[in-house]
Parts: C-alpha cells; structure tokens; sequence
C-alpha cells in the first residue's frame, strides 16, 4: 500500500528537466535524464539523483578540471554525438525492418502461388542479377534480403501460425456455425476432408473460412470422418452447442442413416443435451457459398 502512494506521489509531482541541470553533465530524452558521459538514465527529475551521479562517477574524471567555457563546448559537443548515435540507430532498425517484411512478402508469394520452399534462392539470384545490371550501389540492401529454404519454410510456419491463431480468436466470438464437409482423394491417392466454417457473431458478422484441410489415412468410414471433425472442433475451441448445420455431400460415408458421418454430428449434440435443432443439408455444397472453391479459400488464408 506504501508503496503505492508514494508512486503516485511521485507521478503526480510532474517532474520536469531542468536546463540548469546540465552542469552535471546530463540531458532530458524521451522524459528521463540521460548521463552525457557514461549513458546512463535516472528515472526521476531529481536534482539530488543528478548531483549524486555526478559525485559519485564523475567528479574524479577531466570533466570536473574543465573551466565553465571548456565545460559547455563539452557539452554541446557530447549532446550532438548522442543524437547522432540515435539517428543512426534509427535508420539501421527502418532498414532492417524493411529487410525482414520483403523475407516475408517474398515467402508469402511462395506460398501462394504453390512453389517449392527452395525457390526463394533462386528468386534471389534472378534479384541480384537485375540489381547489377540497373543498379549496383544498391547490392548491398537487397544482399541482406534472406530466402534460404529454411528461412522461407520458418516465415511461412510463422504466418500459418499467424493465420491459426486469427481463426481461433474469430471462431471464439461465433454465436452460431454450420460446418461444410468436402471429401476428395489429392495426387498421391490420400483423401482429404475439407471442412469449412460458416460462422456469425452477435453483431451480426458472418465469417467464412476453411477451418481444416485433414489428410484421412487408411479407411474413410462415416466414423473416421466424424472423429476428424470432432478433433479440428476441439483444436479451434468449438462450442458444439452453437453448430446450427452440417452440409455434406451425398456419399454413404456423409449421410448413412446409422453411421454417416452427419447423422453421428447430431446424435452428438443431441447425446450432449444441446436443445438447438441441427439442420443437415445434402448435395448442394458445391453450389452453397458456405463452400467456395479451395484455392480461393488456401489463398485467402494467407
Ligand atoms: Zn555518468
């Protein structure tokens, strides 16, 4: 409790740098007292925090020698370097910066246009090669741009992970969902369950996303598919009670009567006591615009 009062007593003094201070040698910036000689800051605008500074680290030095002429030219002389090193600073973290978002901008085309995570070398020599041909005093700012393969694998993960968490906050805020399930088998013959939400808040803000593309290895029961939807339900923290409608396509493994993976969602919700009626619909996903088409959906996701 003390020691609230006195931070507040503190806050509320509204301390300011006073000019007259800089006989010992110190400056204000971004609202503290910076030391000109060693750098250090002192948190309150005291005077006593400046004078006990000085005589304890600086009085032995050449600074307290300097006649008050020798002593301001110090000064002025130590203010201008430190400002220099900041502006410096700056500009090093803006052009880091910029290095960074190009690694990331370049990766997310990659990732969009379904190329392999290697490619980003070669985009990299393809750059340098324009750049010493049009412009080779710039070589050295694109030359830090890093697109290694493992670097352009580590940024996609980063904005997957990005993306994820996104979905995750978006589908916390559902107060009703209907999920949209799309079965198909990819280039290496291994089925692919798409599952797709639909989901609207309370202020009334409908969202669309995919939420899960889930690789079914080994059979492809009604059981299989309803154990996939479960599980990506609880890796996006799913409140069941909120499913409104399921939308499958025709296939016995969808909508058979006793182990369909549809009919199983709602015995589900009926098993948990969810009062709310489940609408399931049938055959119409490719025409429902809960389903758009898949790599509009991937590249929307990135
Ligand atoms: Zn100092």
């Amino acid at each position: 409790m003390s020691a609230i009062v006195k931070k507040r007593k503190v806050d509320l003094e509204c301390r300011a740098f006073n000019p007259e201070w800089e006989k010992y040698f110190f400056t204000e910036r971004f609202g503290q007292a910076q030391c000109l000689i060693c750098l250090k800051t002192v948190a309150v605008l005291k005077e006593y925090n400046m004078r006990r500074h000085w005589e304890t680290q600086h009085q032995a030095s050449s600074f307290a020698s300097m006649f008050a002429a020798e002593r301001k030219e110090a000064i002025v002389k130590l203010s201008g370097n430190l400002q220099k090193s900041t502006s410096l600073f700056r500009k090093q973290t803006t052009e880091a910066d910029k290095v960074t978002r190009t690694s990331y901008e370049v990766s997310r085309l990659l990732a969009r246009r379904m190329k392999p995570f290697t490619d980003g070398d070669f985009i990299k020599e393809c750059i340098m090669v324009v750049i010493d041909s049009l412009c080779p005093e710039k070589r050295s700012a694109f030359e830090s741009v890093s697109l290694s393969p493992r670097t352009v694998c580590r940024r996609i993960e980063e904005m997957s992970d990005s993306v994820n968490d996104s979905l995750k906050t978006c589908c916390s805020n559902f107060d009703a969902f209907s999920l949209a399930l799309d079965e198909s088998t990819d280039m290496k013959d291994t089925t692919q369950l798409a599952i797709f939400i639909r989901g609207v808040t309370a202020a009334l803000q409908v969202y669309e996303e995919l939420l899960q593309l889930v690789p079914l290895h080994g059979t492809t029961t009604g059981q299989d598919i309803f154990d996939a939807v479960l599980q990506c339900v609880k890796q996006h923290s799913l409140d069941m009670s909120r499913l409104a409608c399921v939308t499958t396509d025709s296939a016995p493994a969808m909508t058979g009567k006793k182990k369909g993976a549809a009919p199983l969602l709602m015995r589900y919700c009926e098993a948990a006591r969810h009062t709310q009626p489940i609408h399931k619909v049938h055959c119409i996903i490719h025409k429902s615009p809960c389903a758009p088409s898949l790599p509009t959906l991937l590249m929307s996701c990135l």
